[in-house]
């Protein structure tokens, strides 16, 4: 599958809808079963996917393509490794996570431990905040693309999981996290510019 995407402005979009667009703030929908194997869901699926691996993010759910229904694809490329410290890829208990793509998921927390680490979102874009998980969840749904209708997920694969279902729900992370830990990510570029930096939405 090609990872190009060009602009697209109806949805299933080829970009991330931004926080304050209202359909990452309603309650997806469910797909109903007659339209389970139809075009248009292979279609959202197949946009999510590739949109997924151009921006090389961990996640998307339809929202984030202005599709209010109950779709999430979640995929931790082996590659992503190199784009951590050892330490951080450690701590932040981070794992290969094979593409799992899921329609009406339901998530069950089977632990009572959280950790806290950074968490940023497509859809509020150039920002990151701490973000207490649960440790382990179990995903269950319709798997699409050959991929598993159930899943066990620990630490980082398992707050993707609660990232993503979330989202089908209109939350977004800013309104889980610490707010005093706001951070946007290109301060240090901010004033390297002297206030001057362009950043760019470049993909
Ligand atoms: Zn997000």
């Amino acid at each position: 599958m090609s990872t190009e995407v060009t602009a697209r402005t109806v949805p299933p979009y080829n970009h991330f809808t931004q926080i304050g667009d209202p359909v990452l703030r309603v309650r997806a929908e469910e797909v109903p079963p007659e339209r389970l194997d139809s075009h248009e869901i292979n279609d959202i699926v197949d946009q999510m996917v590739k949109v997924l691996r151009h921006y090389d993010c961990v996640g998307v759910a339809a929202p984030q393509l202005g599709v209010p229904l109950r779709i999430i694809v979640m995929e931790f490329r082996e590659g992503k490794r190199a784009q951590f410290t050892a330490e951080d890829y450690e701590q932040r208990k981070m794992s290969p996570l094979p593409l799992s793509v899921f329609i009406n998921p339901k998530i069950e927390i089977i632990t009572d431990a959280q950790h806290t680490h950074p968490e940023g979102c497509m859809s509020v874009r150039g920002f990151s905040g701490q973000v207490a998980r649960y440790d382990r969840v179990r995903v269950t749904g319709i798997g699409m693309l050959g991929t598993p209708s159930e899943l066990e997920l620990v630490g980082w694969s398992a707050r993707i999981a609660q990232h993503e279902m979330d989202h089908l729900n209109g939350i977004i992370y800013v309104d889980r996290m610490d707010v005093s830990s706001f951070t946007c990510i290109n301060w240090p570029q901010i004033n390297a510019s002297g206030g001057r930096a362009v950043i760019a939405f470049d993909k």
